[in-house]
């Protein structure tokens, strides 16, 4: 995420790390650099530039120039700065109502679907809600079907009305329908154009004026850059939105939508987007987002998706099997498979404090674990859980279940053996209650 951006930004940092004496003309330079940064991930020129005389007065005033490390100091200025720029705390979602009804807007491709159903899927889980989706984009049958297919594989109703032609009876209907059936949040999906058409913001206006939603979110594709900020401006001044969405920021976004939006239609970024998955959704929190912009990273949400992933009796279990030395691959399959529910590795590994800019070329394939799989897959469920007993013809059959080369298995097998090696360790040295004390 970002990645041009982080690296830009590092690179300002080092100038004012380097210098043996700091002087004016080094803040300057480097103030100078940051606002390159900015401007290269799209961000409008002005903004860049009132960010960086902020970032320049902040500097002088708390004496950078005379600082025991001014290059820290530096970096924890501009991180204040980009929380405040992108909204400073945290925004706040309000699902509540009887209904509440949750309308969303957006351009066509944008992600408005996707994130319904994502929206649906996380309020449901994570939250206890119980949704419905409400497909109200009447041109196109597609997005219908679309939806349809979201609420299936989620276990959301979905309020469908094929021979409907008319939009607000169509939103009008779906609150009826939840009410009767007890469901207490409504997500209304509109139809959306290719570009912003008058006809699109009439009829999103009146399903607004007919459904009085609690909650308007304007859906962006973080792709577009300035045109996402154009956008959202000729949306807010229309329909006054409580909220903005950044979507595919798991692709090669600058950064410019996330900086600027805020900015220029003062409304909070509620949510970020960044995947097809359908777990693939965070809300915003410009604090951390400015920490992974610095490369900084993000221990705090790190965490959050593993405890999201793995419940305390099921961390117990776990944590009695490896002190028994009892470890097996079903547990490792186990494990991997929350894994993935956490969300798209590279996104995961650019959380780790430094770790972003180093892996920005690297190719981390989400179907990496796909060959594991394969072999744990090819085992019986004795061997699964009696390593032990995999012997030579064994591992020639799991090779050749999984498709692998012999070799591959017995590389895997040696991993898996050094594994649990390294938990013996662990119980040796009783590490658990020093390393995991979550885990006790
Ligand atoms: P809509 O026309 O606004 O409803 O947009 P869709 O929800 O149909 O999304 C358009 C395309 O973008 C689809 O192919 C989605 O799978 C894809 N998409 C949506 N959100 C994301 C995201 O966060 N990341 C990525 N990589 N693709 C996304």
């Amino acid at each position: 995420m970002f990645n041009s951006l982080q690296e830009k930004l590092e690179s300002a940092f080092k100038n004012l790390k380097g210098q043996g004496r700091i002087t004016e003309i080094n803040v300057a330079s480097t103030v100078k650099d940051i606002r390159r940064a900015l401007v290269d991930a799209d961000v409008n020129y002005k903004i860049a530039k009132e960010f960086t005389d902020k970032i320049k007065d902040t500097a002088m005033g708390e004496k950078v120039i005379n600082a025991i490390s001014p290059g820290q100091l530096m970096i924890k200025i501009v991180k204040d700065e980009l929380t405040e720029l992108m909204g400073g705390a945290e925004a706040g979602f309000n699902a509540k109502g009887n209904p509440a009804v949750i309308l969303i807007a957006g351009l066509q491709g944008s992600g408005k679907t996707t994130f319904s159903g994502k929206l649906a899927n996380y309020l449901k889980s994570k939250k206890g809600f119980s949704p419905m989706l409400v497909a109200a984009d009447i041109y196109r049958p597609a997005a219908m079907e679309q939806l349809r297919v979201l609420g299936e594989q989620i276990g959301v109703d979905v309020h469908l009305e094929l021979e409907n032609k008319d939009a607000v009876s169509i939103a009008q209907n779906a609150v009826k329908e939840a009410k009767s059936k007890n469901k207490n949040v409504v997500i209304i999906d509109t139809a959306g154009r290719l570009a912003i058409d008058e006809a699109m913001m009439t009829e999103v206006a009146d399903i607004r004026n007919a459904v009085n939603p609690q909650e308007i979110l304007f859906v962006v594709d973080s792709m577009t850059g300035q045109d996402a900020v154009n956008t959202a401006k000729a949306f807010n001044d229309r329909l006054d939105f409580t909220g903005v969405v950044l979507t595919k920021l798991d692709g090669d976004t600058r950064g410019g939508a996330a900086l600027s939006i805020k900015y220029t239609v003062n409304k909070p970024i509620k949510f970020i987007s960044s995947g097809e998955k359908m777990e693939t959704l965070d809300v915003f929190y410009p604090e951390r987002m400015a920490q992974r912009i610095l490369g900084m990273g993000d221990i705090t949400s790190l965490v959050e998706k593993a405890q999201e992933q793995f419940n305390e009796e099921q961390a117990k279990k776990l944590e009695s099997k490896i002190r028994k030395n009892k470890f097996d691959f079903a547990d490792f399959k186990m494990q991997l498979e929350q894994i993935k529910k956490m969300g798209n590795m590279k996104d995961l590994l650019g959380m780790i404090p430094g770790v972003g800019s180093k892996i920005k070329d690297l190719e981390v394939n989400d179907d990496s674990f796909k060959g594991i799989e394969a072999m744990i897959n090819s085992m019986t469920p004795e061997e699964r859980s009696n390593p032990d007993l995999i012997d030579g013809s064994r591992r020639k059959r799991i090779a050749k279940g999984a498709g692998k080369d012999i070799a591959e298995v017995n590389a895997f097998m040696k991993q898996f053996d050094q594994m649990r090696d390294m938990m013996k360790g662990m119980n040796k040295m009783n590490m658990f209650g020093k390393m995991m004390p979550g885990m006790k």
